[in-house]
Formats: structure tokens, sequence, C-alpha cells
């Protein structure tokens, strides 16, 4: 083992620092890594991410009435970091996030499914009426 204190290598189980004197057996109390007090911080003290703006955009764009629940998270997000609930803060906004991606996921497919209806009428209207229906 080497000496905490000047480096020299002594033999495993020696008492002390063959070198300086240093007792080798007792750990060093203030060696770097073994920081006292503080506690976890889940969060790390930085408030989480609400996604207002995500959940607005949904709402609008995608899916009214799952928007709207994301749009209730995001606004708890801050209201309950505030607060001081950063556990709270931090599933709300989880929760705003989720649904930010279903109201988006269910927009995505409503919207397919609904270019998909526009395609399948443009086509069989193409079709009844031929090449001379010139649109409207
Ligand atoms: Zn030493």
């Amino acid at each position: 083992m080497f000496c905490r204190n000047c480096g020299t290598e002594n033999a495993d189980g020696a008492p002390t620092c063959i070198s300086c004197g240093a007792p080798l057996t007792n750990p060093n109390p203030f060696e770097p890594g073994a920081a006292p007090g503080g506690g976890p911080v889940a969060t790390g003290g930085v408030k989480p991410p609400n996604y207002l703006v995500q959940a607005i955009l949904v709402t609008l764009c995608c899916c009214l009435p799952l928007g709207i629940v994301s749009i209730v998270y995001a606004a708890q997000v801050d209201s309950k970091w505030n607060s001081g609930d950063q556990q709270g803060a931090l599933a709300a906004s989880e929760n705003a996030k989720k649904w930010c991606w279903i109201a988006f996921g269910l927009g995505v497919v409503a919207n397919l499914i609904a270019v998909a209806i526009q395609v399948a009428a443009v086509g069989a209207a193409g079709a009844g009426a031929g090449a001379g229906g010139g649109g409207f």
C-alpha cells in the first residue's frame, strides 16, 4: 500500500509509513469523495421542463382533448415547483410529456386517416368522373 501522506510504498499491514511516519491504517477523514451533509436532491435543483409549448401545439394541431390534459399537467409543473414540491413537479413534467406524445401520435394517426380518406375519395371521384372532371 502507498502512504497517503508522502506516497512512499509500504508493506501491507504496516501501521505507519516508513518514510514520514504517518499512520497507514486509519483512512484519511478529509479524503475527497466522502462529502458530508447535503442529502440527495432528485432534480438537482433544476426545474423540470413543463412542455407547455408542446402541449399548446398538440392541442391546436393534433388532438384537442388530450392536448388539454397535457396543458393541465404542464401548468402543474410550475405551480408545484413554486410551492417546493420537486417530486410533484417532476411527475407532472413526465405526465405532460407523455400526454403530449399521446396527443401527437393520435393527431398524426387521425391526419393520416383523413388523408387516406381524401385520397380514396379523390380516387373514387376521379375514377367516376373520368379525366374531364376538372376538379370542383
Ligand atoms: Zn509517508
